[in-house]
């Protein structure tokens, strides 16, 4: 790879000072660096049950996942699937496959059979860790290929006891079956899935090195971008199958030494009463979240004064949003963070947080984070802009992935020569080196913070008999900032309706990426390549429907 930056290039840098970073260590090593200082205080808080795990409970629970993983054939390399919410069990296994060079692969429980089974085979799962009420979605897939499944709790009363495997087992495994691991820091820990700028899910190979360094440049040194303490309890109700939740929760309070209070599900209730009673004093927010808490009635009922960081990543969120949002959190300073799974995720953060903060602009988000270089340059010509020009945002650094799993082209279209990774987003940097996206050249859609890929639900479409082409795009909406809607021509003599396409798909898919609307076209607008024209939809569409 050629990283010399090129002549014209003009590369923006962190506000702050560059740092040491043990790109060396294996992830967990990392996290649990400074455990001596904080051995007995709280690490996880399961929110529903009220259980605490102190940081040499969940270090020690973590390595007997791994000492089981090992037991169970498991090797480094070998790819364990976690279906699970939010739970200390999670924590524990993600780390457990750390500690034995394993790679976790990270799914939303609720996927549709289809879409979990997709991901289990493009990964090459050897294990799957769920939960009984979503076994059934595996089990089929389990007989035919023989890949075990693993309970955190009771398994279904039809089954066997033999059927399935037990996580309490796992961890009632003994040290001494711990292996030798031999660890290279480009060795893959972690593989979410995302669609990146085009195409279908692909698997994102994030490294040891590029998971510490990512989380190094948001919690390390001595003025932090994310100023943690093991004072901090951050509250997690963002999943944790989501590399924003894994990454700036739960491995930067780990490496931080703060408490992480997971919550599985969120409910705006006894989500304000999980931060009144625990205290909490981070709270990293999606924008539908931010919202729910805006709109909230009962929000004042509770006391929020003990928060002092609130920060918006995943989607943009917008300025109203953020002012009215100030005043629910009095103390908290309000900023966002701009993310993207193959960054690491995170490219941006806002300098409000730091330890010696920087007044910041309403709208940014953030600037480039310390040990990592971006440019913008212009999406016709390739060129690197100067200030206030809008463009593609590139970004480079050891946080960046390695590649899509077993995608060759679609790595090299994603990550050039010169080792610059391109978002698909489009933002200036302005005179105070902030960052403001204004604007996605790539497809994915984002439904609350969740992808949906249109290739997926295009693909699908194309399955029906009565459909002959079809083009999904994002339509506004202000609970969930985009919803897919679709555009479809009808096969010759057809009469499908609205409603037949929309169960067809809902049928197959998650709850967010069900499509939203139809609007029936005689022809797809493509160029002469065969590219759908997507910009010509969202121009039609933006004629056809209303603003919200
Ligand atoms: P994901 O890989 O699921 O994290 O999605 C990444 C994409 O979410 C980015 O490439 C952006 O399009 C969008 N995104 C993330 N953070 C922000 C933000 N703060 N403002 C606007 N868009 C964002």
């Amino acid at each position: 790879m050629d990283t010399a930056a090129r002549k014209d290039d003009v590369i923006f840098r962190s506000k702050l000072p560059d740092i040491y970073i043990p790109k060396h260590l294996p992830l967990h090593s990392y996290c649990f660096e400074n455990i001596s200082k904080y051995r007995t205080k709280p690490c996880l808080i399961n929110g529903g049950s009220g259980d605490v795990y102190t940081y040499e409970e969940v270090e020690a629970l973590s390595r007997r996942a791994g000492a089981g993983l090992s037991r169970l054939g498991l090797r480094h390399g070998d790819t364990v699937m976690i279906l699970l919410p939010n739970s200390p069990e999670f924590v524990f296994a993600f780390l457990g496959a750390s500690y034995i060079g394993a790679v976790s692969t990270m799914a939303n429980p609720y996927f549709t059979p289809a879409e979990v089974v997709k991901q289990a085979k493009a990964s090459d799962a050897k294990l799957i860790i769920t939960q009984a009420c979503h076994v059934a979605k595996v089990n089929g897939f389990a007989k035919d290929s023989g890949v075990r499944v693993m309970l955190v709790d009771s398994p279904p009363p039809e089954a066997a006891p033999a059927d399935y495997l037990q996580f309490s087992e796992l961890i009632a495994a003994d040290e001494s079956e711990f292996p030798e691991v031999d660890f290279n820091p480009d060795d893959v820990v972690a593989l979410p899935y995302s669609s990146g700028t085009t195409g279908l899910p692909k698997g994102v190979m994030l490294t040891h090195k590029g998971l510490v360094t990512s989380v190094a440049q948001q919690v390390d040194g001595e003025n932090p971008n994310l100023y943690i303490h093991s004072d901090d309890v951050m509250i997690c109700v963002l999943p944790f199958f989501h590399i924003y939740s894994l990454n700036s929760i739960l491995l930067c309070g780990l490496r931080a030494g703060a408490s992480i209070l997971v919550m599985q599900k969120f409910e705006i209730e006894p989500f304000l009463e999980l931060i009144q009673k625990y205290k909490v004093t981070i709270g990293p927010f999606v924008p539908p979240i931010v919202l729910a808490i805006v709109k909230s009635p009962v929000v004042d009922k509770y006391d929020l004064s003990s928060v002092r960081t609130v920060m918006s990543g995943a989607a943009p969120l917008g300025k109203e949003l953020e002012e009215a949002v100030r005043d629910k959190f009095p103390n908290a300073k309000l900023g966002q963070g701009y993310g993207m799974t193959e960054a690491g995720p995170v490219l941006a953060m806002c300098l409000a947080f730091a330890k010696e903060p920087f007044e910041i602009k309403s709208g940014a988000c953030g600037t480039v984070v310390r040990n990592a270089e971006m440019k913008i340059v212009d999406t016709e010509s390739g060129a690197s802009l100067g200030r206030n020009q809008p463009g593609e945002i590139c970004i480079r650094g050891d946080q960046i992935m390695k590649g899509y799993l077993n995608d060759p082209e679609a790595t090299e279209r994603t990550i050039d020569k010169q080792g610059w990774l391109h978002t698909g987003d489009i933002g200036f940097i302005d005179e105070d080196d902030e960052l403001f996206i204004i604007d996605r050249l790539k497809e994915i859609i984002k439904y609350k913070g969740y992808q949906v890929a249109p290739a997926e639900i295009e693909a699908l479409l194309l399955n029906h008999p009565n459909i002959s082409d079809a083009a999904v795009v994002p339509m506004k909406d202000e609970q969930a900032g985009e919803v897919p809607v679709a555009f479809v021509v009808k096969s010759n003599g057809s009469t499908i309706t609205e409603d037949e396409i929309k169960q067809f798909i809902s049928k197959q898919v998650i709850f967010y990426k069900r499509i939203n609307r139809v609007f029936f076209i005689d022809a797809i607008p493509k160029n002469p390549s065969g590219k759908i024209l997507r910009k010509d939809l969202k121009a039609i569409l933006a004629a056809t429907t209303p603003s919200p």
